[in-house]
């Protein structure tokens, strides 16, 4: 920060440095008309006007900033606050410029009256003039970083406002784009302006242990440059200064000024990425790591384009470092992010390879739009774009790497509509980190998700709208169920029927005999062979109770947890058929199994395997039971799987179940020292789909053995 003026041959040194002399010429131009323009006004520091426009494009010398974004930075203000037109920008510099210029006055020319109404229309303006060209929000950044620097001559209220905005807007903006170098300074300034207290209070800490870190900081330099010397790697060690506003971030968590442990930290720049790793590694092997502070944002980048090693290791005084590793060219990156194409590319192109590297892979651009394009309420737009894009984020990768932002308090659901509709529409589950979770899941940051997804699914439930977290998700599953016609649930009932017929071993004939449609019509209150498929197809009726002519409404969740309910008709108890029974949780009787009830004390009967042993010598309390034969509710039975194998299998567990029909409730990686071992709860109808499934089981890779437990 320099309040220090500049004139027009501060800009032309650095301009120098990397624009050839027609380039210059042509700013110089534009540097002269900007002045011509702003001639007799004045900022409110007290310099002449166009003190300003030379600082913003001077910031964006500082990022290589092409030809046309620079002339723009000078004639930015030019539209607004002087008697020019759009037209003649366009007719004395150029097509792109006049757009730059006018994309950057739209975004400031914002009057309405009320604190939302302008965030709304200041949002909108923003993503309008993304959407032209992500240099007029590079533009715009700049120009506030100005702002901000001599934010010390505008009022109080104005000054609150302003930082506020740049806080809430500006600086998010500023990450999503990868640009962190504007994004801290933006951020500290900020607060300087919002909490004044709260800003000295961690200046002066800093200040005052400045002497013992810089100490600690150049030790742990010499002895890691000494250290990557000795096996002949090229680097450049540079100690790194935290910025106020992320201190002041943890202060106000609650943690103390001494436990912020990123205090001591250093950067190490090497020249290629497989060098990385090493540095990595001989940093390990040299000096003890915290595991849980270990990062790999190179293989797993985050989604503004920043790749770097992170590790917090104990340094030689016993005090925490956090050390990160990266290439040069990475470097470029984490620092200016989007513009760092700038420095890399061909003047030519980078403009529009900027564009579309904001437009495909900047997640946040996409998600803004799809925002944009939905049918909000301003109020309910900002709110959205605020919550969900800019702020409170959190990274979820695939088993593959690739990353994905979703907003905190997002589920699994929201990961499979952000890789894809497909993915969700046809999602049956999801494993995060080795273990299969509900849909309700709140995903946690760094986890690591995969979708379990089923050809055969008929799409997502309606339930899950509720679920899910993101507007986009949400929008999804309802577009699902605008697109699926009548004629849809009517073909998807009848192949639903057809194949429990074939299931049951009834012929197409019987069951389409006048006779039995009467039958099914009367019972079901249906009038039309299309209207028993129309019902089998949105659920309302399951091809089962239809087969069977009963009507079993009850409502298959699947995709959520099942309700078992041991019905009172499931167990004759002696001869009886309405006596109440619970199931015993030791042994997890399914149909088919060979039972017992016990007589409990004060909660009734209890059923049991025959030759459970926790009711082997109490036989003055066993009373005879039986299944009956009707059965259709499911049972709970859980299975443990022994493998020969650290190799994860929960994929294969979860698809032998669908591929069968067995419904999951529950799997888990239990033990993973040696070999792996599995949990699975299952929810079956009968004993012969329970010995099916094991069966099935004991064929996959690695598994040596699968038993019921019997605790
Ligand atoms: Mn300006």
């Amino acid at each position: 920060m320099n309040n220090r003026t500049i004139c027009y041959d501060d800009l032309k040194k650095e301009l120098e440095l990397y624009l050839d002399e027609n380039d210059i010429k042509e700013i110089e131009k534009a540097y002269l008309y900007a002045k011509e323009k702003h001639k007799g006004q004045y900022r409110k520091t007290g310099e002449e006007y166009i003190v300003h426009p030379l600082f913003v494009a001077q910031i964006l010398t500082s990022i290589r900033a092409d030809k046309e974004t620079i002339i723009a930075a000078l004639l930015h203000d030019v539209i607004e606050d002087t008697e020019t037109s759009k037209n003649e920008i366009k007719n004395t510099f150029g097509d792109v410029v006049a757009n730059l210029v006018d994309g950057v006055t739209k975004i400031n020319n914002i009057n309405v009256s009320t604190d939302n109404e302008y965030l709304t229309s200041y949002y909108k303006k923003i993503i309008v003039g993304m959407s032209e060209d992500v240099r007029v929000i590079i533009i715009k950044l700049a120009d506030r970083l100005h702002n901000m620097r001599t934010l010390y001559a505008l009022d109080h209220d104005k000054q609150k406002r302003k930082a506020k905005e740049t806080l809430e807007i500006l600086a998010p903006i500023a990450h999503r784009l990868g640009m962190s170098k504007i994004k801290s300074e933006l951020e500290d300034l900020s607060l300087k302006y919002l909490k004044p207290e709260a800003y000295r209070d961690v200046v002066e800490k800093l200040n005052n242990t400045k002497k013992e870190r810089e100490e600690y900081v150049k030790k742990m330099m010499d002895e890691v440059s000494a250290l990557l010397k000795e096996n002949g790697i090229k680097h450049e060690i540079k100690g790194r200064a935290k910025s106020i506003y992320s201190i002041y971030k943890k202060l106000d968590k609650g943690r103390s000024f001494n436990d912020i442990y990123d205090l001591l930290a250093i950067r190490i720049l090497v020249e290629k990425e497989q060098e990385c790793y090493l540095t990595l590694g001989l940093i390990h092997s040299k000096y003890k790591p915290i595991s849980k502070r270990f990062k790999d944002f190179i293989a797993m980048p985050k989604t503004n384009l920043y790749q770097t090693l992170h590790t917090t290791v104990f340094g030689p005084f016993g005090n925490l470092f956090e050390i990160q590793i990266r290439t040069y060219d990475m470097d470029e990156i984490a620092e200016n992010g989007i513009a760092s194409h700038w420095a890399y590319k061909e003047k030519k192109d980078a403009a529009v390879e900027m564009q579309n590297i904001t437009e495909q892979k900047l997640q946040f651009y996409k998600s803004i739009i799809e925002l944009r394009d939905d049918k909000l309420t301003s109020e309910d737009f900002v709110e959205k774009v605020k919550n969900e894009v800019l702020n409170n984020n959190i990274y979820v990768y695939t088993p593959k790497g690739d990353v994905f932002e979703l907003p905190i308090g997002a589920t699994p659901i929201d990961f499979a509509y952000k890789i894809h509709s497909q993915v969700g529409d046809k999602m049956t589950g999801a494993i995060v980190n080795n273990n299969m979770v509900p849909l309700t899941y709140e995903l946690k940051d760094s986890d690591i998700v995969k979708i379990i997804t089923n050809n055969n699914s008929k799409g997502p439930s309606r339930e899950w709208i509720n679920i899910a977290k993101t507007t986009s998700a949400k929008n999804k599953i309802k577009s699902f169920f605008n697109r699926t016609t009548k004629e849809d649930y009517i073909e998807e009932g009848k192949n639903l029927l057809e194949k429990e017929l074939r299931r049951k071993k009834i012929p197409l004939s019987d069951f389409m005999s006048e006779e039995n449609l009467k039958k099914v019509f009367d019972h079901f209150k249906l009038d039309s062979l299309e209207d028993i498929y129309l019902n089998i197809g949105n659920n309302k009726f399951s091809a089962k109770s239809i087969v069977k002519n009963d009507s079993d409404k009850k409502e298959e969740k699947k995709e959520l947890k099942v309700i078992v309910k041991s019905s009172d008709n499931d167990i004759v108890v002696g001869d009886t058929k309405n006596i109440e029974t619970t199931i015993a949780s030791c042994c997890e009787p399914v149909p088919g199994d060979e039972i017992v009830g016990y007589i409990t004390k004060t909660n009734g009967i209890r059923i049991h395997r025959k030759g459970c042993t926790n009711i082997e010598f109490l036989d003055d309390r066993i009373i005879e039971a039986t299944w009956n034969p009707n059965i259709d509710s499911k049972y709970k039975s859980e299975i443990i799987i022994h493998t020969t194998s650290k190799e994860n299998i929960i994929v294969d567990i979860v698809q032998t179940a669908a591929s069968i029909g067995i419904a999951l409730e529950n799997v888990n990686l239990i033990n993973k020292t040696n070999n792996n071992v599995y949990s699975v709860s299952v929810l079956v109808t009968s004993l012969t789909d329970l010995e099916k499934y094991m069966t099935n089981l004991s064929k996959i890779k690695y598994v040596n053995d699968v038993e019921r437990i019997m605790r």
